[in-house]
């Protein structure tokens, strides 16, 4: 998704002034504000602007780089909101919670519940690595979901972005845009009431549909709290494994979060299914490139091995987890390390591979 600029340079040396890039956009000549993160040495750039968009931006597209001597202040939840409704659909409402403004076309009460469930998974979320000893950032920019009314609107407004993967999915985050969007789950065409929603929750199947939501907010989080950081090259394993951790929906209390660092059992299973032709270098290869995610004949075994380590890891060795998450943020911006570079930091965070696959595998086959 960022991959489309050759890096040579670091972080712009003045991060707090404000940098205005005029460019070539699809509609004539226009100007972006934000914090330049990256210029590459043919002039393009990667823009941070005030909602939080990485804004990616061609040598041949940018005309002008000025600065002014404002610093850099991210938006409102207001702004960001008057932003994005500028580009949805035009019957869009605002409903806004302590760190969530959601911007839906379905039904208020659907709203007040996502954003009810997203607090509920922030609270888990900060409160998890808080504990661990990990600082966590309120997040800069305001955390802004999409709720479309139905399925149809979600696919018809975001194919474009997704692509026909579309069709596979309930929901989806975008690193650039940094919003997660998503449709009423309920099938309730937009007009759930909390009563209805009582009853959908329920159901037998619908806490995996909701698990796919969760999983995009903790994408989402994940990146916005300092856990991991959207312009550095974060590994797979680790992205979609932080993920697993936390999508299992807690969906019987009001308040807190029960489910956070509980077995994820669809994804144990999994990978107990996947242990009989799992190959001798199955660990490095999820560790060293993400290719085995990009395959779809691989890539249910991958997410199931990435959960299942991100599990081991952080239950076993939480401290080093913290510490090789720490030497990811600090890599250069949209710089993507070596497959012998991935393999190097993970020896130097957990170990040995050996050792550490071993161990790895004791732990998982006592797992109840
Ligand atoms: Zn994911």
């Amino acid at each position: 998704m960022l991959g489309g600029i050759l890096v040579t340079l670091a972080l712009s040396s003045s991060v707090w002034a404000i940098d205005v890039v005029k460019f070539r956009g699809d509609n004539g000549i226009t100007e972006a504000t934000g914090k330049i993160l990256v210029q590459a040495a043919d002039g393009g750039v990667l823009l941070l602007t005030p909602v939080g968009v990485l804004l990616p931006l061609g040598s041949s597209e940018v005309i002008e780089i000025t600065q002014n001597d404002l610093p850099f202040q991210a938006a409102t939840p207001k702004e960001a909101a008057t932003y994005w409704l500028q580009r949805l659909p035009k019957n869009f409402e605002v409903y806004t919670t302590a760190h969530y403004v959601v911007l839906h076309n379905a039904s208020r009460d659907y709203a007040r519940w996502c954003g009810s469930l997203l607090e509920r998974l922030y609270n888990g979320f900060t409160a998890y690595f808080s504990h661990k000893g990990l600082t966590i950032e309120r997040p800069a920019f305001p955390l802004v979901i999409v709720v479309f009314a139905t399925r149809q609107q979600y696919i018809e407004h975001c194919r474009e972005e997704v692509g026909d993967a579309i069709e596979r999915i309930q929901g989806h985050y975008n690193l650039e845009t940094n919003v997660v969007t998503t449709y009423d789950l309920t099938g309730s065409n937009g007009t759930a009431t909390a009563a209805q929603i009582a009853r959908y929750i329920m159901q037998p199947g619908v806490q995996q549909t909701i698990t796919t939501l969760v999983h995009e907010a903790s994408h989402q989080l994940a990146n916005n709290s300092g856990v991991t950081c959207r312009w550095t090259d974060t590994p797979q394993w680790v992205s979609e494994g932080l993920a697993m951790f936390f999508e299992t929906p807690d969906l019987r209390s009001s308040r807190g979060w029960s489910t956070v660092g509980a077995l994820n059992y669809e994804r144990l299973q999994r990978f107990r299914a996947y242990l009989p032709q799992r190959p001798s270098d199955s660990l490095a290869t999820l560790i060293r490139d993400n290719s085995r995610f990009q395959n779809l004949s691989t890539a249910m075994d991958a997410y199931a091995e990435a959960w299942a380590l991100t599990y081991f890891l952080l239950q076993q060795n939480g401290q080093a987890f913290i510490t090789y998450l720490a030497r990811l943020r600090e890599k250069s911006p949209l710089v993507y390390d070596s497959p012998e570079e991935r393999v190097e930091d993970f020896s130097q965070a957990f170990g040995d591979l050996r050792q550490v696959e071993s161990e790895f595998l004791r732990y998982i086959l006592r797992l109840r």
